[in-house]
């Protein structure tokens, strides 16, 4: 099984074409120009999708950090579908695949069965990857708007590009001392925004297995990389992520910082959600790496079970 899952080349065009064409229209940016509102449509945009990846997709349906309403749980989801990171289903499913096999042979996610490009987006373009486990995702696949939802994925995305073109021309008419226009939020905002919270969640299963460091001796290769903050607003703390994976915060001590967190204590404090879960200090803070070995080192997969 673990041969065939490495092995496979049987790559999807259709995927190839469309990370090709998402990568070729970034270059559009040098035509449509600049202006403070497009670049305040990127910052939101990434916010918008990030979130949806972070809180959504991975925290709530792949690590169930939290309970909610089944309205709001169907609101999540559409706002994950944002992402453009296909369905909440099928992003659960293979992020369950990458914790229960991390850093082993069935980790399709790991640069340590291949190489750093398969890691991070060659396995994605496989037409094997495109499929949803559903049998790891039982839980939320009884719901059946869940399951539209992650047949219909594109809903969110498509409906972004929509709508910042609209926002984008009206702004053009309607306050053109702004220099903005629909062709310049629809590449600020959609594509560059789509394509940097892409290769940003990528990574979490690339870079955040080989550099930065362990916190926490974990069996498989995961690592906190503290400059990727402002990107990955929280889950940089990826190594604390694995050694707590249900946890709504991956930060544990009083200088890390996880902002998707403190944004799911905000939903639970205006009663959006409950059931957060909670690490326990007893335990994270005994199996620091830096109190048992008194050097932070770097733990590679040697003979995972
Ligand atoms: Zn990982
Ligand atoms: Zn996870």
């Amino acid at each position: 099984m673990s041969a065939e899952i490495r092995h496979d080349r049987k790559i999807d065009a259709p995927s190839v074409f469309r990370f090709l064409i998402l990568h070729l229209a970034a270059f559009s940016v040098f035509f449509v120009g600049y202006s403070h509102i497009a670049l305040a449509s990127l910052v939101v945009f990434y916010l918008i999708r990030y979130w949806g990846v972070s809180v959504v997709y991975h925290r709530y349906f792949s690590h169930k950090s939290f309970t909610t309403s089944r309205t709001f749980q169907f609101i999540l989801g559409l706002i994950g579908t944002i992402s453009g990171q296909r369905g909440p289903l099928w992003w659960a499913a293979g992020h369950r695949k990458h914790h229960r096999y991390s850093d082993t042979e069935l980790d399709v996610h790991s640069p340590h069965n291949g190489s750093l490009f398969h890691s991070h987006i060659g396995w994605l373009l496989k037409k094997e990857s495109l499929e949803t486990d559903y049998e790891l995702v039982k839980d939320f696949a009884k719901y059946p708007e869940i399951m539209w939802l992650n047949k219909n994925h594109s809903i969110g995305i498509t409906g972004s590009f929509i709508f910042l073109y609209i926002l984008g021309a009206w702004l053009e008419s309607a306050y053109p001392a702004l220099g903005t226009n629909g062709w310049q939020l629809l590449v600020w905002g959609g594509v560059l925004s789509t394509l940097l919270c892409c290769h940003v969640v990528l990574g979490l299963n690339s870079i955040n297995h080989i550099v930065g460091k362990k916190a926490y001796p974990t069996k498989d290769s995961s690592t906190n990389i503290w400059w990727m903050f402002p990107f990955m607003l929280g889950e940089h703390l990826h190594n604390n992520h694995h050694y707590f994976p249900s946890s709504h915060t991956a930060a544990f001590k009083g200088f890390e910082t996880d902002l998707m967190g403190a944004s799911i204590r905000g939903m639970e404090k205006i009663g959006l959600v409950s059931n957060v879960k909670k690490p326990s200090p007893e335990k994270y803070l005994g199996d620091r790496i830096d109190n048992v070995e008194k050097e932070n080192v770097m733990i590679r997969p040697t003979a995972l079970n």
